[in-house]
């Protein structure tokens, strides 16, 4: 039995095949179907937004917003982060600022914005790191003084609120995924979220070829869409988000006691924020030390990830690895321990036991 980092949750199969049999009658496999229009309403009842589109991944979406938001020049950019947060600013032919972390929220730093705008700058595109939200208002006031967008990588913030609203709705735009590895998922899928009509037409139009009709188009578009199938995966899983949540949390409360008093740090979560525990990371003292727990763990067949690592400030196209030491450093030895839906209570324990081992030798 192997304990991974992550497993995909899935639902009866007998739902999905439901949904499949629906498809099959109507013939309607993909080109906003009803399944993905149904999917679209209820993720945005669910989390209380106006203006959501469904689309094919998380990094489409991170392209389509930095797009639509028409950005140019240089993005501030955090560099404790997935890849895809990087490289869809350079696919889009920007040049990503690098700004480093807090090491306590593991999020951009907002004090240290500021200097790193030049007049080339036309936004910041920052991470809800773990699903813990950024300093939106700091971020949001550098912005407005600056004249800049903002962008946030949304793509482990589901369920997440902060002062009572989903993370989602912050910035001018944000942009999650809805792949198998996420909270949330639709096999392969994300979103775009934002808080105006006229962006959300805009990146409606650029989701579909820029087709304003059969015959028209208005601007350069790219095929952003979603399939049926992958939105009768999202609809499945919706009617359990709670369900998993809560077992997040739980998953989360009992790691957190049974590592307690242990040479090891956690991510200090955002205050006045309803948290989602999309991950359990750990920062080891050293990473000597996270190897030595990785190798112990990877004997027992139990795979954490290494995540975020490297520090994207490091990329071979980026090289900007002396900005940002914090990240360089936690990056090392930042640890995600397993954590999901079916993960059980003696497997969290044994996970917990091996760790406790290793760092005693
Ligand atoms: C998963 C992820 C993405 C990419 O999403 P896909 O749906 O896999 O394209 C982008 N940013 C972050 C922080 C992610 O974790």
């Amino acid at each position: 039995m192997q304990i991974n980092v992550t497993k995909p949750f899935l639902p009866p199969l007998a739902e999905y095949h439901a949904y499949l049999e629906g498809i099959w009658r109507r013939e309607w496999l993909t080109n906003h179907g009803p399944l993905s229009s149904e999917l679209e309403l209820r993720l945005k009842e669910y989390l209380s937004l106006d203006y959501l589109l469904y689309v094919t991944n998380g990094t489409i979406a991170l392209q389509l917003g930095i797009k639509a938001l028409e950005l140019t020049g240089e993005i501030i950019t955090t560099p404790f982060s997935y890849v895809a947060t990087t490289s869809t600013i350079v696919w889009e032919n920007c040049t990503p600022t690098m700004v480093d972390i807090s090491p306590d929220t593991l999020n951009i730093d907002p004090a240290k914005i500021e200097q790193a705008i030049t007049d080339k700058t036309s936004a910041i595109l920052a991470t809800h790191v773990f699903g813990n939200p950024c300093a939106i208002e700091e971020i949001d006031a550098i912005a407005k003084k600056h004249g800049l967008k903002v962008i946030y990588d949304a793509a482990h913030a589901f369920g997440t609120k902060y002062h009572g609203k989903s993370a989602f709705q912050y910035g001018d735009l944000s942009a999650t995924s809805f792949h198998a590895t996420k909270l949330f998922h639709t096999i392969e899928g994300g979103a775009v979220i934002c808080q105006s009509p006229e962006l959300l037409k805009r990146v409606a139009e650029m989701r579909n070829f820029g087709h304003l009709s059969p015959t028209e188009f208005g601007l350069v578009g790219i095929n952003g869409k979603n399939s049926e199938a992958h939105a009768a995966m999202g609809l499945c899983n919706l009617k359990y988000i709670d369900e998993i949540l809560a077992k997040r949390r739980q998953l989360h409360q009992r790691y957190k006691e049974r590592l307690s008093g242990l040479p090891v740090r956690f991510q200090s979560i955002e205050r006045d924020c309803e948290y989602n525990h999309a991950y359990f990371p750990v920062i080891f003292e050293s990473e000597e030390i996270l190897l030595h727990v990785v190798a112990a763990l990877n004997l027992n067949s139990i795979n954490p990830r290494r995540y975020f690592y490297p520090s994207l400030s490091e990329l071979n196209y980026v090289r900007q690895a002396e900005r940002t030491p914090i990240s360089n450093d936690i990056s090392r030895r930042v640890l995600c321990l397993p954590l999901h839906f079916t993960l059980s209570d003696e497997e969290v324990d044994l996970v917990c036991r091996l760790i406790h081992r290793s760092l005693k030798y």
